[in-house]
């Protein structure tokens, strides 16, 4: 099904660029405006690669716009390099190279910052290239005399010299590209990407370097924009200066925001109309530089009504032509599928985790504190579980158990004091290289990928597990991860999800989203298992249920346990640890923690009066 659909998306691309030159005559459109339009496509695959599916909006492509397209022009027209296609992919490189450095400055920050950084990186290329470099880049004069590439076949030789000849070699270069950029979003590193756009303190709490993978995305961007810049030269014969400007940017941007990101195809669309509008507007209109108004209002018109681009809106009608029925199967499994209506199926038993010859305690805590400011939320914490056991940990609202786990996960430094975990000093070390280690938690409040579907989501993690913090098999298909399928539809069935496998996340019921929020923490198969208040904000109905649930999940691991509600927690665990304000009160088996007089007296004296019950 899914290999069909595959081949639909680069057949259908194939048949678009062979009927392009047939038909967009007809509707209008010059042999020049549709090569125009395929640059623009050809650059915003790769933006799209990083803003669309890795959630990062960069405002400072023109750099490698720039910089790809004067270092093939150069070599054509300074050096006397012969070879187009040759000097193409040098200016590619070049401007991967030069993405490779700025991205390692610019993802230092996330959100505006790293925007902001983009746009400055820019305009400090654009500098350059007017300045110091306007030498070799012909300042703003540019690069004329750029040619056209022609291929020696032996028996003859093709030219690809202006209009529709030239079409036939720059629509080669944008499939080509659109086969790349296809492998790639469906690859691992894809799926990763996603995850980094939908919640990238999750992708990094399930064991990914998400820092690693955003560079990815920056370099692939740059590539493409290298590319796509040293084919304007080919295309106008002409390197122009305006490559390096932040219009040429911010025009990527709008564009891929009309036609629609995430899609791959967006940028091309956006791209079509854009370049259409300008040329009916300015030409066939008369309207000179006031097209430019009319496109203000086109673009503000289709952000607000076409939240998903012209693609999202064309998906939205297709979806809701043909989506009645499938809403009604939808509506029909929700109803009888999830634990809130029916007894949860036998879960599968858990799997077996493979222990190192390690044998004492698989954590122990000494001396763990943790202060904000003036305030002490964990002082002086000395706690250890033993490999297989099942811990929980209560204590009334603000005594630290939260802080307490991020600290065991890393997520937050302490203050002073050590965690060793299979007798490794983990103290300091990231969030990801101690979930890689086998140690990882769920969260309070869900942190699910909200973009993406229950199986999409187990499969994020169960990579991060399978793949190691950071790999770049960008050709990879997902589905050849060994072991990967087995991991998801084993960690579906252990959370009771399989029913609800591909529905997106934005769908679940709240109970099947905290099943989800263990699963994603199950699904890297973790040695010790953090559960922080999973049966948080549940219908008493949801909880009989999910400790159910927690129970079969809990054979043959060792977990922690955090939770308000005593009655569950005490049918769940062996012993359990009481904090109070910041401090381990006490600890001991349900049994005596029930009838310990200092634990009475921190509940009945606090907010919670649920020990008494
Ligand atoms: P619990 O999970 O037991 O309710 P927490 O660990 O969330 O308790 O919080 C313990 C104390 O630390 C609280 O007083 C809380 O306000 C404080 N605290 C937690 N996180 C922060 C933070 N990031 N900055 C400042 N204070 C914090």
């Amino acid at each position: 099904m899914l290999k069909q659909r595959r081949f639909l998306i680069e057949t259908l691309t194939a048949i678009g660029l062979i009927a392009a030159p047939f038909v967009l005559p007809h509707l209008g459109f010059a042999p020049n405006t549709v090569n125009r339009i395929l640059v623009w496509g050809l650059f915003g695959l790769g933006f799209d690669i990083l803003f669309g599916f890795t959630g990062l909006l960069s405002f400072g492509q023109s750099a490698f716009y720039g910089t790809g397209g004067f270092v093939a022009a150069y070599l054509l027209t300074r050096a006397g390099f012969g070879n187009v296609l040759v000097a193409l992919i040098i200016g590619m490189v070049a401007a991967a190279a030069t993405g490779y450095l700025v991205g390692l400055i610019a993802l230092r920050r996330t959100g505006i910052y790293f925007a902001m950084i983009t746009v400055a990186i820019a305009q400090v290329f654009f500098f350059v290239e007017f300045n110091p470099l306007s030498d070799f880049t012909g300042g703003e004069n540019g690069l004329p005399g750029v040619p056209t590439p022609s291929f020696n076949l032996g028996f003859t030789t093709l030219h690809f010299t202006n209009g529709w000849s030239l079409y036939q070699f720059i629509a080669l270069c944008y499939f080509v590209g659109v086969i790349i950029a296809l492998r790639i979003v469906r690859s691992p590193v894809g799926a990763i990407f996603s995850a980094i756009r939908d919640n990238p303190l999750r992708a990094t709490a399930v064991g990914h370097n998400i820092h690693g993978y955003k560079l990815t995305a920056f370099v692939i961007a740059a590539a493409y924009a290298g590319f796509a810049g040293g084919l304007l030269g080919v295309l106008q014969a002409f390197m122009p200066p305006d490559a390096f400007t932040f219009d040429t940017s911010g025009q990527l941007v709008m564009q891929t925001a009309i036609g629609g990101r995430g899609t791959l195809f967006g940028p091309l669309v956006g791209a079509t109309v854009w370049l259409f509008l300008q040329d009916f507007l300015q030409s066939a209109l008369g309207l000179g530089a006031a097209w430019k108004l009319v496109l203000g209002v086109v673009f503000v018109l289709l952000v607000c009504f076409l939240r998903g681009g012209i693609i999202g809106g064309l998906a939205d009608l297709y979806r809701l032509a043909s989506g009645k029925r499938g809403q009604t199967e939808a509506e029909t499994e929700t109803e009888d599928s999830g634990a809130t209506q029916q007894p949860a199926p036998a879960p599968l038993q858990a799997k077996e985790v493979e222990h190192p010859a390690y044998s004492g305690p698989i954590l122990k805590a000494r001396g763990l504190t943790k202060r904000y400011g003036g305030l002490v939320a964990n002082s002086d914490i000395d706690f250890s579980v033993n490999q297989g056991e099942l811990r929980g940990i209560i204590g009334p609202n603000g005594a630290g158990k939260s802080t307490f786990f991020k600290m065991l996960t890393c997520e937050i430094a302490p203050t002073s004091g050590q965690i060793v975990f299979e007798g490794r000093d983990i103290t300091g070390l990231k969030v990801t290289d101690v979930c890689q280690l086998g140690l990882t938690k769920s969260y309070q409040v869900n942190q699910l990928f909200t973009g993406l579907t229950v199986r999409q989501n187990l499969t994020i993690a169960a990579l991060a597990e399978l793949r190691g913090k950071f790999r770049l098999d960008l050709f990879r298909k997902l589905s050849s991860v060994k072991g990967l399928t087995e991991q998801v539809e084993h960690t579906l069935a252990l959370v009771n999800l399989a029913r609800r496998a591909d529905t997106p996340v934005s769908e679940l019921a709240y109970g099947e989203k905290r099943r989800l929020e263990i699963g994603l923490a199950l699904a890297t198969s973790p040695r010790l298992l953090l559960l922080d208040e999973p049966l948080a904000g549940m219908s008493p109905r949801e909880r009989v249920e999910t400790v159910k649930l927690l129970k079969s999940i809990a054979r043959g691991r060792t977990m922690i346990v955090i939770d308000h509600d005593m009655d569950s927690l005490f049918e769940l665990v062996e012993r359990v640890t009481v904090l109070q304000e910041g401090r381990v009160l006490v600890s001991g088996t349900p049994e005596e923690i029930k009838t310990n007089a200092a634990v009475q007296e921190a509940y009945l004296g606090g907010v919670h009066g649920e020990i008494a019950a």
